[in-house]
């Protein structure tokens, strides 16, 4: 039996992991733990995911909630370290580019249990991204590296990795959103947002750091969405932390012409995206997912780790820099559909994964 310690922290990773975690109950011959580190621990931001989307409950929790992020990782990474001391697990499995990733990572690493990092290789090309510092380290100290994309794999063989641990697999995330994305059709929506049923709308969702923590430029996209509610609504659920930056911000009159939500459990997010006109985020899982519900996308960016969909046209990138730069982008964007393309792999990442799995343990 190949024991697996999954660790995971984050929304993001909830959900990368559901499609993964399914296909290691359905294959004999490997069991899972879950480590849930706390960095997301709210109902709305943890809890409903596991419900919803049938994660095995965590076998240890952290708790580790907060902090600066040398505060949080290095909580993390003492209590990663005493779980893999007394369960002593064959392989660790980290998901993205969180702290808990490079947490989990660094801790197998060291005991030199073999870390298996889905969703490797992606790059924004900006280190002030605390998420591309995490994915930098995560890669280089896993063995085994499951990329989304040829871009991705292109990365990794650039940085030198070398090219017997990694594996072109796919997205995960393509995996949830046909998957899940297919339980939702007959959910109804418009009692989520208030909107009338055949109201084009816009779904927006802002929590990047380099958006949330630099006033000027919160300002810009909240008072730029708030310009697109002169032709269409916007819903915004919204992540705790770009809530707790609103709360002293000033933009009170703007808030009040956006339909704010509390963040979602999954399968209302996918019913909003998959019958929005138009999604507006920083976010990288809804880039894509508005492209797997065929959605015109506008980043608000300065850059983006998926270029594929730009390149396809499904996505535009706009940095938040005026009001009008994001108000004028979206409706530029409104009714725009991209090019036929199928770059995230066709839908059985996860399966691949287990068979690569399986594939390692017997050698
Ligand atoms: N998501 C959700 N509820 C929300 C907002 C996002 O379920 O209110 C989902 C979304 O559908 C996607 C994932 O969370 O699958 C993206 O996570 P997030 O934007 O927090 O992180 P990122 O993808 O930028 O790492």
């Amino acid at each position: 039996m190949v024991e697996i310690l999954t660790v995971i922290g984050a929304r993001p990773q909830f959900i990368k992991a559901a499609a993964v975690s399914r296909m290691i109950a359905a294959q004999s011959g490997l069991c899972e733990r879950l480590l849930h580190t706390g960095q997301h621990f709210d109902t709305n931001m943890s809890d409903v995911f596991f419900e919803e989307m049938g994660i095995p409950a965590p076998t240890h929790h952290l708790g580790v909630a907060g902090g600066s992020h040398g505060e949080m990782t290095g909580r993390m990474l003492e209590g990663i370290e005493q779980v893999l001391l007394e369960t002593r697990p064959d392989v660790v499995m980290v998901y993205g580019d969180t702290n808990s990733t490079v947490a989990g990572a660094l801790a197998a690493s060291k005991l030199h249990i073999p870390v298996a990092h889905v969703e490797a290789g992606l790059r924004s090309f900006n280190r002030r991204m605390p998420e591309e510092l995490n994915r930098i380290l995560t890669d280089h100290c896993s063995d085994l590296l499951f990329t989304p994309t040829s871009t991705a794999t292109n990365n990794l063989r650039a940085e030198g990795v070398p090219f017997e641990r990694i594996l072109q697999v796919g997205d995960v995330m393509y995996d949830a959103a046909r998957h899940f994305g297919a339980l939702v059709a007959e959910r109804d929506f418009s009692k989520l947002t208030g909107f009338d049923a055949g109201v084009p709308f816009v779904l927006a969702t802002v929590h990047r750091q380099e958006n949330t923590d630099d006033p000027e430029r919160l300002a810009v996209i909240i008072e730029g969405l708030a310009a697109v509610t002169d032709t269409l609504p916007v819903a915004l659920p919204l992540h705790p932390r770009t809530r707790g930056r609103l709360q002293n911000a000033g933009l009170g009159a703007a808030l009040e012409r956006l339909t704010l939500l509390e963040p979602l459990g999954y399968l209302d997010m996918v019913v909003l995206e998959k019958n929005a006109a138009l999604i507006a985020t920083d976010s990288g899982g809804v880039q894509k997912e508005a492209f797997f519900h065929g959605v015109p996308c506008v980043t608000l960016r300065d850059e983006t780790e998926w270029v594929e969909l730009v390149d396809a046209g499904w996505n535009r990138l706009v940095p938040p820099l005026s009001v009008n730069a994001v108000s004028s982008a979206v409706h530029e964007a409104l009714g725009s559909k991209g090019k036929a393309v199928a770059p995230y792999g066709d839908g059985n990442a996860s399966a691949q994964i287990i068979a690569s799995l399986v594939e390692v343990a017997s050698r």
